[in-house]
């Protein structure tokens, strides 16, 4: 009974948070302005690039005359462009806010992003690693030029048991797993199998009553979108003006910080670079389409992203996070298929109501809200047992013996027939040299017969 009241208590201690997500270009920023004017809100950043101040082209700020009064907070709020933002910066600074809002301003904080390792990581406190501290710039630069074999070895030192769950080549997964041993005091392998531990409903500890709106959509229509705003950003935009901002700064940097790190990964930056220096039309030219190319990559990894990473613990955490799919795919229909809704679902929302399944998601796009299997092998789970690398002696990739994963692998390649007639073929070689070395051994006892009448 104490147990039950005292949840309840905490329930209704939470608040109401409203968060949008989804791509680059999908409508976010607008999306948001129109429910705070609805609904009395304010609004937080969670756009990692956004926080910088200035380079607003590169970054996708939401105009200003577009905000329509609107506060926005986080946004802009970083002077120092070398500055590292963190994760857990944002948590704490965030907090504060939704804080602010709400107790001092009598208002609804509405979040809206962009970084959605940011926004999962505030929504659900138990879900991500977050580091305990930067990378050293010894330590970023071992993890973006070492040989991918260095980066395995390194991790194998550091934590053994995870080494052995990735293929020694396959670098990203590696140099992932390896960050974070340099960045927390834990090992990986801990965090994995803390991760993957079964959970049930609730478990999911979330600061707030969360609902999500996901705004989607349809990728081709997506991806034109994104190409075009590409080019209004070179034709109309100041993005010539920011790379060259941005890389006269970065000159003067000793040592270079990793582009990987910080505001160096905007993209727009690095494929700009050579063209800022060389002013030749077809690094230009190439600028555009790399940046081009990058962004729908980007895109298609943050629709990734929210399906693994966001809807199972919003699935474990009940009531307390919602999520709601609106389709922004026909821009002339966003009153009624985006703005309409959100404010009608925000609505119900916010007087208490719990919002059915049936509203969460169109019919056409209800399989978006679907959890991924993670019941096949290999996939999310804590096996440590099955993680062991079988190097095939006879096999050589590259120059490198083949790496099997696991005893299963193992076991399919030694079906395989280019492994089997390698087999046959070392197994005639053998057969062959046995049969020469008997020969000679013949030829050696006539001798020896023939000298010793
Ligand atoms: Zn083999």
């Amino acid at each position: 009974m104490g147990g039950f009241s005292s949840t309840l208590a905490q329930q209704a201690r939470k608040s109401n948070l409203i968060s949008v997500i989804g791509t680059t270009g999908v409508g976010k920023s607008k999306l948001s302005v129109s429910l705070a004017l609805k609904l009395n809100g304010e609004i937080i950043n969670g756009d990692s690039m956004q926080m910088y101040k200035g380079l607003d082209t590169m970054t996708n700020k939401h105009p200003l005359e577009e905000r329509f009064g609107v506060e926005h907070h986080l946004l802009g709020h970083i002077d120092d462009l070398t500055a590292q933002y963190t994760v857990k910066q944002f948590e704490t600074e965030a907090e504060a806010v939704v804080d602010k809002i709400e107790r001092e301003r009598r208002k609804l904080p509405i979040l809206v992003g962009g970084t959605h390792y940011y926004i999962q990581s505030f929504l659900f406190t138990n879900k991500t690693v977050a580091p305990e501290r930067e990378l050293t710039s010894q330590e970023a630069e071992f993890l973006e030029t070492a040989e991918t074999k260095e980066i395995f070895e390194k991790l194998k030192e550091l934590d053994p048991v995870v080494s052995q769950k990735f293929h020694p080549r396959d670098r990203r997964k590696l140099a992932t797993a390896l960050k974070v041993c340099f960045t927390t005091s834990r090992r990986a392998s801990d965090i994995y199998k803390e991760q993957s531990a079964p959970t049930t409903v609730n478990q999911s500890l979330t600061r707030y009553r969360n609902l999500v709106f996901w705004l989607w959509c349809e990728p081709d229509t997506l991806d034109t979108r994104l190409d075009a705003r590409v080019d209004t950003m070179l034709e109309r935009g100041n993005l010539l003006g920011e790379v060259k901002q941005m890389s006269d700064l970065y000159r003067t940097l000793d040592p270079p910080p990793s582009m990987e790190t910080g505001v160096w990964q905007v993209i727009g930056f690095k494929e700009f670079l050579p063209f800022v220096s060389s002013q030749a039309e077809d690094d230009k030219v190439n600028g555009l389409e790399d940046m081009k190319r990058v962004t729908r990559k980007y895109a298609d990894k943050q629709v990734r992203w929210i399906r693994k990473r966001m809807l199972a613990p919003a699935a474990e955490a009940g009531d307390d996070a919602t999520i709601v799919v609106l389709d922004a795919t026909d821009l002339s229909k966003w009153k009624e298929n985006v703005e309409d809704k959100a404010v009608e679902i925000s609505r119900a929302f916010l007087n208490g109501e719990s919002i059915p399944q049936s509203a969460r998601a169109p019919a056409h796009l209800s399989h978006l809200l679907q959890l991924e299997d993670t019941t096949q092998p290999g996939k999310g789970k804590w096996e440590p047992e099955k993680w062991k690398h079988y190097e095939c002696d006879l096999c050589v990739v590259d120059g490198e013996k083949f790496v099997c994963l696991g005893e299963e692998q193992w076991k399919t390649h030694l079906r395989q027939k280019r492994h089997v007639k390698r087999v046959k073929r070392i197994k005639e070689q053998e057969a062959f040299e046995r049969w020469k070395a008997k020969k000679a051994a013949e030829a050696q006892t006539t001798e020896e017969y023939k000298q010793d009448p």
